[in-house]
């Protein structure tokens, strides 16, 4: 017998073990990857998780340490799972045991172990000979020898296999004293299981006996229009993920529903990704028209944790058959992955902004293709005694093709798709589908774009006489508004009122951002570090005329209370908004009609749906586009774009932009609803500045009261790098964060595969982000 080590990943976060440390497997100690085990560090017993198994003993001539105990009769997370954490560790530059928690809710991992259920049978399927005999000698009066309730339960179990107990007690309402007569008596069994089965293997085909319930698919059925049958069907004959570019209201949903319902009843299970689960109940109540709620977990970050272990367990029992949930869903322990959805793919939240820092999309990617080989014969024979253990959960018959299936199908939707998508859907990795037409034909709204530099202002700025009279004229028709304010009012930057020149870096083409030391104004590049005092004059035209842009919605909210004593206006910000409840609870009043102004900041943008909405109007489009950062024109375009599809999605509606650039292409493209077109600009305007998707960029966050010299001498080292290596193609630069309060310092890097130079670089005291979403 030869010797077997495995590599285990403690949960206990210790530094230096991070990547797992090797024991030795023991005799007779049947091990999996995944699986769950105790094993000594120092002189207490850990959990971990069996991230790699092998004969080779590991380098060096240390006396490796036994396991000491195999928890669970099958694995916690399957091979693909392990594959994927291993590639977030490497890619995203963590540990393994970080890129494998987002896999393992919670520190405690023994709590994720199945519980223990009891389940029963009818003795005589294998009657041990005692109880024949038992049963054969009082023959004449069994009648008389069970109670009225032990015959019910006898007869409930007559010709049926192993059945939970929880059911019988629920469809019998027999008790656990008649069971314990009955078990006493011989003529019943009873056994405790784990209900996980093994991962993948017949789990969905064998699963009606452990899950007992309704089928999973409801009657319910779907109906597509030509144009979105064409679209589901493109996405079915297609086995690279597939970038559903469809406008508001297009009927994506539809789609999603389409395509989860073929999952589900091929015996399949799927993923529905949201950006921000709380904000979408009437979303997920189309899915739950669609399949059973038995069926349906929902995942999200506020669940408590209990609960949260809870779900887990039961999408690992193999109950579950569609999991929606924010990006964390993602790692859910599924079986028979067959579809993984991810809705508004362009949405920021799908940045994981804590360690790993992954991005959902990514993520999913991997999983997909991880899934794609299902197991191999060692890993079934591995899973064998589990499996024979579970009545009806058997290997699949049949040859090793057979169990290679097709991998996953990853599905990414949105309006207004982000720039790495739509450059993946241009080099043909991504299949691109359009829905180009809104359901019902509807029209889209019209857009008026009102330019703030030829508006004459009172006090009232930055509400224009303009948008003054829409909102007038919606009061008097009883009909509802919402306005929308950048969230970060407060990042303000100049611009000359005479020529529209914006202050920006020269080099990055990225604006200045205006701060005051004491009350003395300064401007700043956020990219270069770079302070500049406050101009007099304008360099274009020379103007003296220039000004700082930014607002809040609480001088907003005065302003217009002001004007329209009678409107009920409603503020939903992150001032007015702390839980779900109070944004349930608003949009409730909108749709009650409770209310007539709804003033709020982007989260308002977000799936709103609101009916007797007919005016939607950005009160500074401006504040958005002068964010120093790269990703601000794509930012604000979705935001517009989102917008124009919240109005007259039951009639008619109007858009309002105001702004102070109103040539920019963000504007005037959002205002032809040109989506395409400005897509197709912003990425070569990101080529040529060499900017994502066309170029990988890193950032390494310092903080502290040192950041700034620690990030100093980080770019010293890193020149030096470069120098010595001649990668001139490789840029770094160096700032202060906007909203760090000089505490927080950031390095970016970026270059085509820049990723390769941390191979190279030291090891640094900063957080690292690959793909960076979030910049300033
Ligand atoms: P999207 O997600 O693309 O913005 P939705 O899926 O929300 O669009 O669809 C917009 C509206 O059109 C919804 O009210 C939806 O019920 C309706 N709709 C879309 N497709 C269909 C369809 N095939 N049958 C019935 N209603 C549909
Ligand atoms: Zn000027």
């Amino acid at each position: 017998m030869r010797s077997m080590y495995a590599t285990v990943v403690v949960s206990s976060r210790q530094s230096g073990i991070g990547n797992g440390l090797t024991y030795r497997v023991g005799l007779g100690q049947g091990l999996g990857l995944g699986q769950l085990v105790k094993v000594p560090l120092r002189k207490r017993l850990v959990e971990g998780i069996v991230v790699d198994v092998s004969e080779e003993k590991p380098e060096g001539d240390y006396d490796l340490r036994e396991i000491a105990e195999v928890l669970g009769d099958s694995p916690l997370l399957s091979e693909a799972q392990i594959k994927v954490a291993r590639f977030i560790a490497e890619y995203y530059v963590c540990s393994l045991r970080q890129a494998l928690s987002p896999f393992l809710p919670g520190m405690l991992w023994g709590k994720l172990l199945p519980e223990k259920e009891c389940f029963v049978t009818l003795a005589s399927l294998a009657p041990p000979a005692s109880a024949l005999g038992a049963l054969a000698g009082k023959q004449h009066d069994t009648q008389k020898k069970f109670g009225k309730k032990q015959q019910e339960l006898l007869d409930f179990l007559q010709g049926k296999e192993w059945v939970k107990w929880n059911n019988v007690q629920r469809e019998t309402g027999v008790g656990k004293a008649i069971l314990k007569k009955l078990v006493e008596k011989g003529v019943v069994e009873i056994e405790e299981r784990a209900s996980a089965p093994a991962f993948a293997v017949g789990a969905i085909r064998g699963s009606t006996q452990l899950t007992t319930g309704s089928p999973p698919l409801l009657p319910s059925d779907v109906t597509l229009t030509p144009r979105q049958i064409a679209a589901y069907k493109a996405i079915k004959a297609d086995p690279r993920p597939t970038l559903l570019f469809g406008i508001t209201g297009s009927g994506k949903t539809e789609i999603y529903a389409a395509l989860i319902r073929d999952a589900i009843s091929e015996g399949k299970s799927a993923i529905l990704l949201l950006p921000e689960i709380l904000l979408t109940e009437n979303f997920i109540e189309r899915f739950q028209k669609l399949v059973s709620s038995d069926a349906i977990a929902i995942v999200h970050s506020r669940l408590t944790p209990a609960k949260r272990r809870n779900e887990w367990r039961r999408i690992r029992a193999g109950e579950i058959r569609l999991v929606i949930g924010s990006r964390s869903a993602l790692f859910s322990p599924l079986q028979n992955l067959g579809l993984i959805i991810v809705d508004e793919e362009h949405e920021w939240t799908y940045k994981n902004e804590q360690s790993p820092r992954y991005h959902a999309t990514k993520v999913a990617e991997q999983l997909c293709q991880a899934e794609e080989r299902r197991r191999s014969p060692f890993e079934t024979a591995l899973a064998e005694p589990v499996l024979s253990h579970i009545e009806g959960l058997r290997p699949p018959q049949g040859d090793t093709a057979e169990r290679l299936e097709a991998s996953p199908k990853l599905v990414l939707g949105s309006a207004t798709p982000s720039l790495e998508s739509w450059n993946a859907a241009k080099t043909g990795k991504y299949q691109l589908t359009e829905l180009p037409e809104r359901f019902g034909g509807a029209a889209l709204p019209t857009v008026r774009i009102i330019d703030l530099g030829e508006v004459q202002f009172g006090k009232a700025y930055p509400l224009s006489p303009a948008l003054l009279d829409a909102v007038k004229l919606r009061l008097d028709r009883h009909e509802q508004s919402v306005l929308f304010l950048n969230r970060r009012g407060f990042a303000t930057n100049l611009l000359c009122m005479e020529c529209r020149y914006r202050f920006e870096e020269p080099q990055t083409k990225l604006p200045y951002t205006i701060h005051r030391r004491g009350m003395r104004p300064y401007l700043l590049s956020h990219h270069t570090g770079e302070e500049l005092p406050l101009p007099e004059n304008c360099p274009k035209c020379g103007s003296k005329n220039l000004r700082e842009l930014g607002a809040g919605t609480q001088r907003i909210e005065l302003l217009l209370q002001e004007i329209f004593p009678e409107a009920r206006i409603l503020r939903a910000d992150s001032d007015t908004l702390r839980s779900p409840e109070e944004m349930r609870s608003l949009l409730q009043k909108m749709k009650e009609g409770k209310a007539d102004i709804l003033l709020g900041t982007q989260s308002v943008v977000k799936g709103l749906d609101l009916p007797q909405v007919t005016l939607a109007a950005v009160l500074l489009a401006d504040v958005g586009l002068s964010l120093p950062h790269f990703r601000a024109g794509e930012r604000v375009f979705q935001l517009l774009t989102q917008l124009t599809g919240r109005s007259g999605r039951s009639q008619p509606g109007e858009v309002i932009i105001q702004t102070f650039r109103p040539q920019t292409m963000e504007i005037t493209l959002a205002a032809s609803h040109d989506v395409r077109t400005y897509m197709d600009r912003e990425l070569l305007e990101r080529t040529k500045a060499q900017y994502p998707p066309d170029t990988d960029l890193i950032r390494f966050v310092f903080s502290g009261s040192d950041a700034a010299a620690k990030s100093k001498a980080f770019m010293n080292i890193w020149e030096q790098e470069t120098r010595n290596q001649k990668l001139e193609t490789w840029r770094a630069s160096r700032a202060p964060s906007l909203f760090g309060g000089g505490k927080i310092w950031h390095v970016f890097l970026r270059g085509k595969g820049v990723r390769e130079a941390l191979k190279r670089l030291p090891e640094v005291e900063a957080t690292i982000d690959v793909d960076p979403v979030e910049c300033l």
